[in-house]
């Protein structure tokens, strides 16, 4: 649990590093902890050191870890960042501040019609399929306006901003451009007068690339929590 401490530390420490070079204000790069696979407990270890922001991929395990640390870790701030299907939105509805990966307006229908009025509004990002492979998910760069404008007639949903999970590069200059071509579309949608304002890109193996063009959001999983082994 001390290793979750020093690697939460050691990640900021690169965030800030990153801002610097790339003459990113300090703060304007929040990191959330991705914490799927891993125990309520390797959570409140990260709580216990000043970790507000958690991402998880799969609805059940989210819920699950949101409820068993509820009174244990107030503000906890849940981030739903996996694939949606329709038979979990109410889940992440219930239990989520935050979701990522909305890719169809089905979804984002759902989600709106299951948040409680009671609820905040839920903060909402399309996920962009920037890298044009078959197998990730995501909308076509080109459909990502239209979307845009469905999902934000949705009055329990606030839309945010963009999200995307780029092909694996190993060089720098490489790992940017999705992430560039991610953020023209977004300065793209505010000149058409919508006000997104988040980024939700860079893990941590392109955490550096995606502060570089801009992300305000970083996910970072093993760097915290180490190498995920559990197969789910
Ligand atoms: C697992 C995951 C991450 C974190 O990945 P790491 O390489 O462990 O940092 C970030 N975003 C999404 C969508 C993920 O599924």
């Amino acid at each position: 649990m001390l290793t979750i401490e020093s690697n939460l530390q050691a990640v900021q420490g690169a965030i800030s590093a990153a801002c610097l070079t790339y003459a990113r204000s300090p703060g304007s790069v929040t990191l959330i902890a991705v914490s799927k696979t891993f125990g309520a407990e390797a959570v409140q270890a990260a709580y216990t050191a000043g970790q507000r922001q958690f991402g998880e991929n799969y609805a059940q395990e989210c819920a699950d870890k949101a409820q068993a640390l509820r009174a244990a870790c107030p503000g906890i701030i849940w981030h739903f960042i996996g694939p949606l299907q329709s038979n979990k939105t109410q889940l992440v509805a219930a239990h989520c501040d935050w979701v990522h990966s909305i890719d169809r307006l089905k979804i984002a229908e759902r989600l709106a019609a299951q948040r409680g009025p009671e609820q905040a509004r839920l903060q909402v990002c399309l996920q962009v399929n920037v890298s044009g492979e078959a197998s990730k998910s995501g909308v076509a760069p080109e459909e990502v306006a239209a979307l845009a404008s469905e999902v934000v007639k949705l009055e329990r949903l606030q839309l945010r901003g963009l999200m995307a999970i780029p092909e694996p590069a190993a060089e720098l200059e490489m790992q940017r451009k999705p992430f560039a071509r991610l953020a023209a579309l977004m300065a793209q949608l505010n000149t058409q007068g919508y006000a997104l304002d988040t980024l939700s890109m860079g893990m941590s193996a392109d955490m550096q690339a995606a502060i570089a063009e801009g992300a305000t959001l970083v996910r970072v999983g093993s760097a915290i929590f180490g190498a995920r082994t559990k197969i789910m």
